[in-house]
């Protein structure tokens, strides 16, 4: 059994030079009890502290360890993208490097994937040390992407996830610039399994994740994965237009049996035309659905399996 396929484990780090000393040999002790060969991907988004210095003691020590050193921030996702495009193994597993998600779990994800999934997330059943606020939002925003996506992406998960060598191939065909990994990884399908796990408190440092940084993610995860937005004026439109409709047809009434104001028409016309403009937002969004959806050149489908082909 061992050695037979390699692991790739990939870590975005971002100003952790106080996190690396104390993850890295957790990682490192993670990926030799898989029982399968392994490699440990560093990418570097662009810290200007101490993070290439301790990466750089590690690679010297352990020639599995690689290390993509990026010119400057381009943020989480795409770091984590550069380290799929190098990773040569049979299944990547992605992990922060702060140890938030227990890299103790990578042989149980291992085992899953030996046992059939194509994917393995990380499922949070409880997050410590996190703010009040931020689990909130979360939670908050989970079920807001949920009700807009098209396809369903799991709650009460992040990046924290195996692949298979089959997911890993369409995620390298699939180029687009706003990246939102696990919506991503909805999109494709294949065989999905969860595993439950308590988030823990960061090991050392503060989060790079600020405010900015998240809104940023929360929008690339809602426009990147649903033209909902720019089809619902549609909808809205169409209720207008009723809706004046049925105020025609209430003044009319009136004015057939007690009079009506001739202000009423007025108004019933500038409510039709609000509708109108409306209706018409929601046509040249649906246009624009459609450019968004071609623009992003995704593969028109993913075959899981084959049979005498
Ligand atoms: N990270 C990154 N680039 C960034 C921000 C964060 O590569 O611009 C990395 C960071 O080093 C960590 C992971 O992404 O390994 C998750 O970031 P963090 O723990 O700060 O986010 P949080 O867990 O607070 O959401
Ligand atoms: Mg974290």
């Amino acid at each position: 059994m061992a050695g037979e396929k390699l692991i790739s484990l990939i870590v975005p780090v971002y100003y952790e030079e106080e996190v690396l000393p104390i993850a890295y040999p957790r990682m490192r002790a993670a990926m030799e009890q898989t029982g399968h060969e392994y490699e440990i991907i560093f990418v570097n988004d662009g810290s200007r502290d101490g993070t290439m210095r301790e990466l750089r003691k590690i690679a010297a020590e352990n020639k599995k360890v690689k290390v993509l050193s990026f010119s400057r921030n381009f943020g989480h996702q795409l770091a984590v993208t550069a380290g799929m495009d190098i990773a040569k193994g049979d299944a990547l597993v992605i992990i922060d490097a702060d140890l938030q998600d227990p890299p103790e779990l990578i042989p149980d994800m291992v085992k899953l994937w030996e046992q059939g999934a194509d994917i393995v997330y990380g499922k949070r059943k409880k997050r410590e040390g996190e703010t009040f606020l931020k689990k909130f939002t979360a939670a908050c925003y989970y079920r807001l992407l949920t009700a807009m996506s098209a396809y369903p992406i799991p709650l009460d998960t992040g990046d924290f996830r195996l692949i298979g060598r089959n997911v890993a191939d369409v995620f390298l065909k699939m180029r687009e610039h706003g990246r939102f990994l696990r919506g991503m990884s909805a999109w494709m399908g294949f065989e999905s399994v969860p595993l439950e796990y308590v988030r823990q408190e960061r090991a050392a440092g503060k989060t790079k994740y600020t405010l900015k940084k998240m809104l940023k993610l929360a929008l690339d995860g809602i426009t990147g994965f649903s033209t909902k937005p720019l089809t619902m004026p549609l909808a809205i439109g169409g209720a207008v237009v009723g809706l004046s409709m049925l105020g025609f047809l209430a003044v009319l009434v009136c004015a057939c049996t007690m009079g009506a104001a001739p202000w009423l028409w007025g108004l019933c016309g500038v409510v039709l035309l609000q509708g109108i403009i409306l209706l018409f937002l929601g046509i040249q969004g649906a246009y624009m659905g459609r450019i968004f959806e071609e623009s992003k050149g995704r593969p028109l489908y993913i075959i899981a399996e084959e049979l005498n082909t």
